[in-house]
């Protein structure tokens, strides 16, 4: 797998939070006039100075659904943080390349419909393919040590458009073998 069997598609990644009935994005009230805002809201875009504002932005995204409360950086064996990526919505999966050194890595659980998956690789819309990756996840409120749902947050680095990319079901799997799988 990787770059090689992608596809390549424009835009096709960001989704529009609507869908998921989900309330439009409020800037958090700790963010007071005169502090910096790290989530910038434009429109329906929501833009980030640092990998360490994607959590806010998977939050926003899903707290209408089943809320992310654990996440992980994306970060290569090689030590490098910016990655080229791809999605299957399909099937629930994600796959990065490290810009660094080019090694390949499904992201979560993907490695679980391998087989099935069809990746098409993701663009930013200002046509940026390089991005800071981070995982997010929902657990069960009763076994917070289960997973429930996947997310798969990315800010370009060209732009700092940040948004949830790709999610996906869980069916219970381990939080700490999935956030060791950024
Ligand atoms: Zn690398
Ligand atoms: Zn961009």
């Amino acid at each position: 797998m990787a770059l090689a069997s992608w596809t390549n598609a424009r835009n096709t990644g960001l989704r529009d939070r609507r869908d998921r009935g989900t309330q439009p994005w409020r800037p958090a009230p700790r963010w007071g006039n005169d502090q910096r805002m790290a989530l910038r809201n434009q429109g329906k875009q929501l833009f980030a100075d640092a990998q360490a504002d994607i959590p806010e932005a998977l939050l926003a995204y899903s707290k209408g659904s089943y809320p992310a409360s654990r996440f992980a950086d994306a970060i290569c064996v090689c030590g490098c943080r910016t990655f080229l990526f791809a999605t299957d919505d399909e099937n629930g999966a994600a796959e990065r390349q490290c810009t660094a050194c080019e090694s390949a890595s499904l992201i979560a659980n993907s490695a679980e419909v391998e087989e099935e998956m069809e990746l098409v690789q993701s663009e930013c819309t200002c046509e940026g393919d390089v991005f800071e990756l981070t995982l997010g996840l929902a657990v069960y409120t009763d076994e917070p040590g289960a997973t429930r749902w996947i997310y798969v947050g990315a800010r370009c680095v060209e732009c700092s458009l940040v948004g949830c990319y790709v999610d996906w079901k869980c069916d219970g799997d381990d939080v700490e073998a999935l956030l060791a799988n950024a």
